[in-house]
């Protein structure tokens, strides 16, 4: 059994074929001054993120979410909130007593791809749909509701309850969304849809929602994360240090997303690039986008690990036969490879085998472990990754302890993302006290918080 903190070691029995895999595969390790490259060019994306005037586009939103305080301990009501953006939607209802979740529904409905990659309009009335029934099924009728929406796509906010969309990402393209207000969407589907009386008064990124939601379990929270399907990060930011807003907002701090998934869009990172990367991208349902969150996102690792091993196994290096199915387009999941990952740290190779028997390939033992290799360096650099933009948030924020929240399959159930991002972060910002919190189904729950939150700002503005 091998730690998840070590770098994978491949252990084959021909050292002649143990050489050329690590050789071929060598372009995904990256190394100390690869790591020192992107550790610089994050920082200046974000310098020019936040610029008045930047000499360059940046590859990172930084976008305002209009969110300048968290929960305070006054919360209380009821609120409705949804969750899109993975194949799973949610409508949640939570009633807050004193500042606590005192009672809470979450309904889950599946979103069918002709709903992710139609029209926008017949979407979100979809959405509308999900809520009446709801409503109806929850015995909520008769009342008005406040809602949270939190919409995990790039958004530029014009405030709390308007987000222009930037682009799809992940599993959704809807033709006639991109630059129209999510909102004023949903709004309309709600009007369209009857017998709601509901007021959509915050529209929020999930991990915005993961931060209100760890700052409501740890006050000492100031990151949100979500490694999922997709990958993104928020931070609470001075808004003396934002300098593309300088005088335009009274509020001393606000949470930022950086939206960190589109980090190197503009070519800044094709110095990691590999061809498997681009064999992903290529694939994938827009191209040419979110580079970053490509390198490893649940959406992508199954993907990006069967790109990895149908190479080798054309250049004669991988399994003997059935290797046809390695061309198949989500044949392997970022699930498969947590499991084939757990299988390392076992010592064992039952996991893998069950995939691989799955996939009918032809294979030996040497195989099994040329497979527990590619999943282990491939998951390797992708902490890496995620964990140097942490660590870099870490020191930029310089809190005495700053609690990062996150939610997302990858660190919930990818047994190296966790004990190794521990590792890496703290090696990124030495010194620094950090923990990683789990926020389970923070970005639902974070949305009514966030709902709450804008009911007090509104009270206190028109006060
Ligand atoms: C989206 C982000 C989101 C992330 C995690 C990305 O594709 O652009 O807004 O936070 O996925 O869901
Ligand atoms: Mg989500």
């Amino acid at each position: 059994a091998t730690s998840p903190l070590e770098l994978p070691t491949l252990t084959v029995s021909d050292p002649v074929r143990r050489k050329k895999i690590l050789e071929r595969l060598s372009p995904l390790i990256l190394t100390p001054g690869q790591q020192q490259k992107i550790h610089d060019i994050f920082l200046d994306e974000m310098r020019l993120g936040l610029a008045a005037k930047p000499e360059k586009e940046s590859s990172l939103l930084m976008a305002n979410t209009f969110i300048p305080e968290l929960p305070d301990g006054t919360e209380n009501g009821e609120y409705l909130a949804l969750d899109l953006g993975g194949t799973h939607f949610r409508v949640i209802y939570a009633h807050m007593k004193n500042g606590k979740f005192d009672e809470e529904i979450v309904d889950y409905y599946h979103v069918p791809s002709e709903k992710r990659l139609g029209p926008g309009e017949e979407l979100f009335d979809f959405l509308a749909e999900c809520i009446a029934n709801f409503i109806q099924k929850r015995q909520l009728g008769g009342r008005n509701f406040q809602l949270g929406f939190t919409f995990s796509f790039p958004m530029i906010q014009k405030s709390l309850d308007v987000g222009i969309l930037v682009s799809w990402t992940k599993s959704f393209n809807c033709p006639g969304v991109v630059g129209e207000d999510a909102v004023r969407m949903l709004n309309d589907a709600i009007k369209r849809q009857g017998g709601l009386d509901i007021t959509v008064t915050a529209i929020l990124n999930d991990t915005t929602g993961t931060l209100v939601m760890g700052a409501y379990l740890d006050k000492r929270c100031a990151m949100g994360m979500i490694l999922g399907t997709g990958c993104n990060g928020c931070y609470i930011e001075k808004v003396e240090r934002i300098e593309k807003w300088l005088g335009k907002h009274k509020e001393s701090e606000v949470i930022i997303d950086i939206e960190w998934g589109s980090f190197g869009d503009n070519g800044v990172l094709d110095f990691i690039r590999t061809q498997w990367d681009d064999a992903v991208d290529n694939q994938s349902l827009l191209v040419h986008s979110y580079t970053f969150e490509k390198y490893f996102a649940g959406k992508y690792l199954g993907d990006l690990f069967r790109e990895v091993l149908l190479t080798l196994a054309k250049e004669g290096l991988f399994c003997s036969g059935g290797i046809d199915i390695l061309n198949t387009h989500g044949a392997i999941t970022a699930t498969n490879v947590s499991n084939i990952e757990s299988d390392s740290f076992k010592g064992v190779t039952d996991e893998t085998k069950a995939v691989f028997d799955n996939l009918n390939l032809i294979y030996d033992d040497d195989d099994l472990h040329i497979a527990l290799y590619v999943a282990g360096i491939l998951s390797y650099r992708g902490v890496l990754l995620v964990s140097l933009l942490s660590g870099i948030l870490l020191e930029r924020m310089k809190h005495d302890h700053c609690t990062i929240a996150i939610d997302g399959s990858l660190f919930q159930h990818h047994p190296r993302f966790r004990p190794l991002m521990e590792k890496f972060i703290s090696d990124t910002a030495p010194g620094r006290s950090f923990d990683l919190r789990l926020a389970h189904d923070g970005s639902g729950k974070g949305a009514a918080l966030t709902a709450s939150i804008a009911e007090r700002l509104k009270k206190r503005s028109s006060r």
